[in-house]
């Protein structure tokens, strides 16, 4: 459990994709779809560090749905479709990409938090 975390550009993209926690990228952080293992079952990192700590997820979530919805919705204005169009497409986006978007956001969370902890806890700082 000692070892470094990877640098940066080595954040392992693959171990959030794959739902995998954040300081040995081998124990599943997600049990079932929607909820989150205590602990890491293979390092035993925490994965609730304090209460209420995924309401940061939440704005995690915010500036994804944002990165994924305004872009296409000027395209859509750009390409001229018809109101209804434009006006469903967030709301289909979000009856697809929702489930998903909380799951993964709850994950990046995680991740960006081992990221900062670690980075601000290094002794040369
Ligand atoms: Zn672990």
């Amino acid at each position: 459990m000692n070892k470094n975390p990877p640098s940066l550009p080595q954040l392992s993209f693959s171990s959030i994709l794959r739902g995998l926690c954040p300081s040995c990228h081998s124990g599943k952080v997600t049990r079932g779809f929607f909820g989150t293992y205590p602990q890491c079952a293979k390092c035993r990192y925490d994965f609730h560090p304090e209460s209420g700590f995924y309401l940061g997820a939440m704005v995690v979530s915010f500036f994804v749905t944002a990165a994924l919805t305004i872009p296409p919705m000027i395209l859509l204005k750009i390409l001229d479709v018809e109101l209804e169009i434009l006006l469903a497409f967030p709301f289909l986006e979000f009856l697809l990409l929702g489930p998903v978007l909380l799951v993964y956001s709850k994950i990046l969370w995680l991740h960006l938090e081992y990221r900062l902890t670690h980075q601000l806890n290094k002794p040369d700082r």
